[in-house]
């Protein structure tokens, strides 16, 4: 079923009666060409981009919840190409250009806002930090604006520019940046995958890997044995105990990231906005709630929730930034399994096991790689070689010394 403003129309004048469900909630059946485990925005994009880009439907996304339960939708659904380093400028602006005709795509309203990314500094050495940043972000062809003080104050006068240990000295604009609405994503790549005739199979977590020799040929899982020619892992912040089973042990540590939302207030805050001398990001919501987080939880865990410390961590650097949000109430806190490599940088590569690929560490960046990601890891599945943009995230680069390190601290996840 196709949307469009004149089914719409339809739709309202026969009282909403005909609308069909986006996707089939499907039964696994015994075999597939290719099975990817996890329905987040990652597997799902996966299966949409192997099904559209390389004609292979003989598809299943295997859940272990419902499809959108783990981090995808539980993300504060920033989207930007801000990067500085060439092995990730390229992937991540790529993937910009595919939510700019996301909605188009998935004929699904994923709520894309290109509303603008701004990274505020408060010292001359982050001002510098951040010119460099902007400098290769446009010698590769993305946008990006180096402002003052004033720049910061005609786009958002309702920060604290004076605060006394951070005063607000300019920010890096990327205003091509933004938000979309991250459980739309999840929905709207599964009713493309879907609709291509890929098996969406939720409650069907994976228990076991079947092999044959050396190679992978199916997987256990709580409905039962499914066999496939290949497999691909996108379990985010599950990934090394998936990995596990196959006998692998990963360069990921798990962490939970929390996030946090307002009261509903008048808008005031167009942007997405983040404070340079501390973790501290901040969008608003179109229902008028604040959106907001910061750092991860500094020590390793797989529950889906956080602890007081990072809460307390995360509204400091809120108050820094603007003091009378301490007025606010807040609504609710959640959080999500991060997936950390040790380079801040994520991995989409075959691995040491025959018949079994990996997508994962994609630490606090991974729902604005959705639609690259999937497609990279689409290209890979299909044809055994990595696709140009994706081609520095392999795995050995952890013993072979290539690494991506974004934020220049070395193998220290808690940091990045
Ligand atoms: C609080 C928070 C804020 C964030 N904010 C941003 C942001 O603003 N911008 C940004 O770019 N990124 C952000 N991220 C990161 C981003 O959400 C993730 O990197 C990204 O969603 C990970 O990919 P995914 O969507 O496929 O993961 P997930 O949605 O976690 O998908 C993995 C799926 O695998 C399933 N699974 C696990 N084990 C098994 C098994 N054995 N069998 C079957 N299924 C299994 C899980 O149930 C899960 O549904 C944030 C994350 C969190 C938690």
């Amino acid at each position: 079923m196709r949307y469009s403003i004149f089914g719409l129309a339809r739709q309202a004048l026969s009282g909403h009666r005909g609308w069909q469900p986006a996707w089939r909630d499907a039964a696994p059946k015994p075999a597939y060409d290719v099975i990817i485990i996890g329905g987040g925005g990652h597997g799902l994009s996966t299966a949409h981009y192997l099904a559209k880009e390389h004609g292979i439907t003989s598809v299943a996304v295997l859940e272990k919840g419902y499809i959108g339960s783990g981090n995808a939708g539980r993300n504060t659904t920033i989207i930007r190409s801000n990067y500085l380093l060439p092995g990730n400028n390229p992937f991540y602006e790529w993937s910009m250009k595919l939510w700019e005709g996301l909605e188009q795509d998935l004929n699904y309203n994923t709520m894309v806002s290109q509303r603008g990314v701004l990274n505020l500094f408060h010292s001359d050495a982050e001002r510098d930090a951040a010119a460099r940043r902007g400098n290769a972000m446009r010698m590769h062809g993305v946008d990006a604006e180096l402002l003052d003080a004033d720049g910061v104050r005609r786009l958002l006068p309702i920060l604290d520019f004076e605060n006394a240990r951070f005063p607000i000295k300019g920010g890096l604009l990327q205003r091509r940046g933004g938000t979309a609405r991250h459980d739309a994503v999840v929905w709207g790549y599964a009713r493309a995958a879907s609709s291509r005739g890929v098996d969406i199979v939720q409650n069907c977590e994976v228990t076991g890997f079947i092999r044959e020799g050396s190679r992978i040929v199916g997987v256990e899982t709580t409905r039962g044995p499914i066999r496939a020619k290949k497999i691909g892992m996108a379990v985010a912040g599950s990934s090394s105990r998936v990995a596990a089973m196959a006998g692998l042990r990963l360069p990921i540590e798990s962490h939970v990231l929390q996030a946090f939302v307002s009261e509903a207030i008048k808008p005031c805050i167009p942007n997405v906005v983040t404070f340079g001398a501390g973790h501290f990001y901040i969008s608003q919501s179109d229902k008028g709630g604040l959106v907001f987080g910061g750092d991860i939880d500094g020590y390793n865990s797989y529950a889906q929730r956080g602890n007081m410390p990072m809460v307390e961590n995360v509204c400091e650097g809120g108050m820094a930034l603007l003091p009378w949000i301490g007025r606010l109430r807040m609504l609710r806190s959640w959080g999500g399994i991060m997936d950390m490599s040790m380079d801040g940088s994520p991995i989409i590569d075959r691995t040491p096991v025959d018949g079994l690929y990996l997508n994962s560490g994609w630490c606090y960046g991974g729902f604005k790689a959705t639609p690259a990601s999937g497609w990279c890891f689409a290209h890979l599945i299909a044809r055994d070689e990595p696709f140009k943009v994706a081609a520095a995230y392999r795995l050995d680069r952890f013993s072979s010394g290539h690494l991506i390190d974004e934020r220049g601290q070395g193998a220290q996840p808690n940091l990045h």
